[in-house]
């Protein structure tokens, strides 16, 4: 695009060319019914080809019946999901984050963030956007953009925080995918069938042996290089597997308050069948 040329400008152009080219009855018109759905980041460099959803057509055509939610980091905002599930249907969603993500780059150059904002912000309304994040204003911002150090480890806190939310059906299936931006190649961080498979299957562990493995996690954080590595150490020493021992974290945080979702004793409340 030439200097000279605005933006705007240019889209209405390339929009005239866009109107010439395609063929009006190949355009979909229909909605198309759709059970599953992608929530991916806004960055550009992320191609949904890698998993199989293709770009239009030449014509203007499409035959993909897959929703698709860009937000940065991966992270929807509830609309999409309220709309998504429960009026285009869908009941199945791959979040695919990707490496080098903005989000984990805000988490580093967060100070650069608040520079810009009081740069570009009049006082009066940087103050107002202070107000609403709270303080301590540095901390707040970092949870409050989502910004995270380690991908694979946002992906599963993304899912876990999803699956609690209150109005997500327990039918539906949420997938983490990390996509790589060197190679192309996705993989898989949370499979979801394994996920469902494994919330309907009793415990095989006793209670006590839960108890004693919290606490050697949440106690014994600075002791590893990241909270997946302290998980990966600690269920190797008691015989479970990763996933089944951050299941029994993130509960003990819940009933600890320490994060969002039903206690323990909610849970049971609300599955115990009640006599009329
Ligand atoms: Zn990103």
């Amino acid at each position: 695009m030439a200097d000279d040329i605005r933006w705007l400008d240019h889209i209405l152009d390339e929009n005239c060319e866009f109107e010439q080219r395609v063929r009006r009855e190949m355009l979909p018109v229909q909605r198309t019914p759709g059970s599953v759905g992608v929530i991916t980041c806004m960055d550009p460099r992320v191609n949904l080809e890698a998993i199989g959803i293709p770009q239009f057509g030449l014509n203007g055509e499409s035959d993909s019946p897959i929703r698709v939610v860009r937000t940065i980091g991966a992270m929807p905002e509830a609309r999409s999901l309220i709309i998504g599930t429960f009026l285009a249907g869908i009941r199945e969603f791959v979040v695919l984050m990707h490496t080098d993500c903005g989000c984990c780059l805000a988490f580093s150059k967060v100070d650069t963030i608040i520079e810009n904002l009081k740069r570009r912000l009049s006082p009066s309304k940087f103050e107002r956007f202070h107000a609403d994040i709270g303080d301590p204003f540095r901390e707040n911002l970092i949870k409050w953009l989502k910004a995270f150090e380690d991908p694979r480890q946002a992906v599963r806190e993304e899912i876990d925080n999803l699956r609690t939310l209150s109005f997500v059906p327990d039918d539906v299936v949420f997938h983490g995918l990390l996509y790589n931006l060197d190679s192309g190649k996705v993989e898989v961080v949370v499979n979801g069938y394994e996920d469902h498979i494994n919330a309907a299957r009793p415990s095989k562990f006793s209670p006590e042996l839960r108890e004693r493995a919290v606490p050697l996690v949440l106690d014994g954080r600075g002791e590893h290089a990241s909270h997946w590595a302290a998980i990966t150490s600690i269920s190797s020493k008691i015989g479970c597997t990763r996933e089944t021992l951050r299941r029994w974290v993130i509960q003990a945080e819940r009933n600890a308050c320490k994060r969002p979702g039903l206690t323990t004793n909610e849970r049971e409340e609300l599955t115990t069948p009640r006599c009329a």
